[in-house]
């Protein structure tokens, strides 16, 4: 693990910064995004926050270094982006500090990191052969594009209907008396596309929807898309790298934490609403 001190464009300091990389015996598998230290603000001073990124990713040996597959590329990108959240937060009490927003609201600073991963001109710059340092051929990149929309009209409602099959269990307002399975196919009807294959039953199978804290959230990880990708649309407007865009999402998203309504500091941000367009768009559902 390797921590560094990050400070701002004008040298103060802003946060440290432990990257984990790599596994190791006794590692917990996956990749996640934590604080040791929360922002927070008491008798003038401004307590900067420690933030920690921890991954399991392709481990470099003794003749290579680590060389990341596109998987781990965008899984760096997204916690990355909520380590941001942590290191940017500007804001008074430690219990609204970087991350600690509503929950649809909390992916929305991680999956726009992803969008960079899909642009030829950030992929062209990050992207380089390690013995030759050639930038990663165009015709992969365009392959790496296409690919993004695979089956994405089947993803799409796919996700609707985990989203609609929780909000229904978690709508209740009587006892259920019909059987479980009978209850999903009603809550899930309006988006399936396939006959239902007898005997399944995802509400029994689906730790989400009543263990690990999505509970009646499970919608929101379909709605940070449509939110990062409307986001990411002034992005692709005002070129990927514009500094003035980034510095409105740092102001009014990434360093606000959870102090405003998230509509507000969204709006605050964009200038208006999001828009589902964008998210059609970027999965080539646009007709
Ligand atoms: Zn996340």
């Amino acid at each position: 693990m390797q921590a560094y001190e990050v400070f701002d464009h004008d040298g103060s300091f802003l946060s440290v910064l432990y990257l984990d990389f790599f596994p190791r015996d006794g590692k917990q598998g996956g990749a996640w995004m934590t604080s040791y230290r929360e922002q927070y603000k008491e008798n003038g001073k401004d307590v900067r926050p420690h933030i920690s990124v921890v991954t399991n990713f392709t481990r470099p040996t003794s003749t290579k270094p680590s060389l990341l597959t596109y998987n781990e590329v965008t899984t760096f990108l997204h916690e990355f982006g909520h380590a941001l959240h942590g290191m940017l937060s500007d804001v008074t009490y430690e219990s609204m500090a970087g991350t600690s927003v509503y929950r649809d609201f909390v992916e929305l600073p991680s999956q726009i990191m992803e969008n960079w991963a899909r642009q030829e001109e950030w992929l062209q710059n990050v992207a380089k052969h390690y013995e030759t340092g050639e930038a990663i051929p165009v015709e992969l990149v365009d392959k790496i594009i296409a690919a993004g929309n695979f089956q994405s009209g089947y993803a799409t409602v796919r996700q609707l209907s985990f989203g609609m099959n929780d909000m229904a269990w978690h709508t209740i307002e009587e006892p259920v008396t019909a059987e479980v399975a009978q209850f999903e196919k009603e809550a899930m009807e309006p988006t399936e596309l396939f006959p239902d294959v007898n005997g399944s039953c995802m509400s029994t199978a689906f730790g989400h929807i009543f263990d690990g804290g999505y509970a009646a959230g499970y919608y929101g990880y379909k709605w940070a898309e449509v939110l990062d990708a409307d986001a990411f649309d002034l992005f692709l407007q005002n070129g990927i790298f514009d500094q003035a865009t980034a510095q409105k999402f740092r102001e009014n998203i990434l360093s606000k934490g959870g102090t405003k309504d998230p509509m507000e500091l969204y709006v605050s941000f964009r200038g208006h609403e999001p828009s589902i367009e964008p998210l059609l768009e970027r999965s080539g559902l646009k007709q």
